[in-house]
């Protein structure tokens, strides 16, 4: 895998790309192309043996313009700064793009949660939380899950501020449990919303989707959640792997098995009716989509050429480079960029916020009826700009999410 650091190169690059298309003004791109705030923190944590670990943190604001800061939080050894610099610029054109009231946002730990306690992960979350409080709250800049987080250490994140506080603060964070201020449908919103994406997709492009076959990479909260709503649609997915390696079975694989197997021995390889792949070979696997649902840059130049799919629908965030991207658009493989296809999360987020700050709860399927609404018009208006321009989707849907960041950043104007 390339390192990290080229996923903050490879999102600046996009964005130099795009402004030059556009004809930016340099003082403004230079103004987007910079973080708002980066903080970073060292948290002390007393682990299980009685030893003390201090583990590195990170909270990046790229943008406030539009609104509070909104981005996750992950939690992974490979973690650095400049990854979540460029998640938190994603986060600002993800928001952008679907319309929602806020700026873009990251925070990561570097740290191994399977190597963790339960007990090691709260101390090291409310710790964390602690750290970057001064920058954080409801109105400032409010946390959801990524990579290895989940809603318990959501609620760790609420309660923590909560207490900071001296009052109940369910605001500051999303993707909490519905007891605690959590709204319906946002523990799949992000699955949902790229469900809903590919069915955009479908019907633009006149294809029946249960006649395709999937292959998904990664099977945590976005790619496990795809793969239950699809198989529950009658989709067929052929394939499915995580961090252990791949399955793959012709005939098609049912989720909820693949999640037993999972459960009982820690990985979907340990499904047995099935064949045996690698991740690489997932993703050049004879299939009709591929949705990459794992961490950045898995579509490279090395592997583009081999991708059969001719739909990839970027679940995960930057899964594929710039010269990965060039390749595909040369063999005519449709893309639905990251900021556009899996922004259900980040927009169910907001209703959660909108939820919290009114004290009054929406049912399931208002919430899935609006998130449908929100991808749908977004999906629309990308697609309008990409046939108007004559452009890819990536690039017309960060032509959207940078007219938007512009027009409020001019609108406010250079303070003082
Ligand atoms: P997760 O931790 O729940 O799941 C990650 C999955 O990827 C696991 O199955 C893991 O085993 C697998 N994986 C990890 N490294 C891998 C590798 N090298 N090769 C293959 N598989 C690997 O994380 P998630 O929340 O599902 O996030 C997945 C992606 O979606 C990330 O890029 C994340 O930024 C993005 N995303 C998540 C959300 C959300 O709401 N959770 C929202 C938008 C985007």
């Amino acid at each position: 895998m390339e390192s990290a650091e080229n996923l903050l190169q490879e999102v600046l690059k996009e964005f130099d790309e795009v402004a030059e298309y556009m004809n930016l003004d340099a003082g403004l791109s230079s103004i987007l192309k910079e973080p708002k705030r980066c903080l970073t923190v060292s948290c002390p944590v007393k682990i299980d043996d009685g030893s003390i670990k201090v583990f590195t943190g990170f909270r990046v604001q790229h943008s406030l313009t539009r609104g509070p800061a909104k981005g996750g939080i992950r939690y992974h050894p490979d973690v650095t700064l400049d990854e979540i610099k460029a998640l938190a610029m994603l986060m600002t054109w993800k928001c952008a793009v679907v319309g929602v009231p806020f700026g873009g946002a990251k925070g990561g730990i570097v740290c191994e949660p399977a190597k963790m306690s339960s007990g090691e992960m709260e101390k090291l979350t409310r710790r964390y939380i602690t750290e970057i409080i001064p920058i954080i709250g409801p109105e400032k800049d409010i946390l959801a899950p990524d990579v290895n987080t989940n809603p318990q250490v959501m609620s760790w994140i609420m309660d923590t501020f909560s207490m900071d506080v001296g009052y109940s603060v369910p605001g500051v964070v999303t993707g909490k449990p519905i007891c605690i201020g959590g709204s319906a449908g946002r523990d799949v919103a992000t699955a949902r919303g790229v469900m809903f994406t590919i069915f955009n997709v479908a019907k633009k492009l006149a294809f029946d989707p249960l006649s395709k076959e999937f292959a998904i990479q990664g099977f945590g909260n976005v790619g496990g959640n795809l793969a239950h709503l699809l198989f529950q649609e009658g989709c067929k997915i052929t394939a499915i792997s995580d961090i252990e390696g791949g399955i793959y079975n012709p005939k098609g694989l049912d989720p909820v098995k693949v999640s037993f197997a999972l459960k009982e021995t820690g990985s979907v390889i340990g499904f047995k009716d099935a064949d045996r792949i690698t991740n690489e070979e997932l993703l050049t696997l004879t299939c009709d989509v591929l949705v990459p649902a794992a961490l950045e840059n898995q579509i490279t130049q090395d592997n583009a050429d081999g991708i059969r799919a001719k739909l990839i629908v970027e679940a995960a965030n930057g899964p594929t480079t710039s010269a990965a991207d060039k390749i595909l658009e040369e063999k005519g493989v449709f893309i639905v960029p990251d900021i556009l296809a899996n922004a259900g999360g980040v927009s169910v987020s907001y209703f959660e916020w909108v939820q919290g700050l009114q004290f009054h709860f929406w049912n399931e399927r208002e919430v899935n009826l609006k998130l449908r609404d929100i991808m749908e018009k977004a999906f629309e208006n990308v697609y309008r700009i990409a046939r108007e321009k004559d452009v890819s989707m990536r690039k017309a849907a960060l032509i959207l999410a940078i007219e938007r960041v512009v027009e409020a950043t001019k609108v406010r104007g250079i303070y003082p």
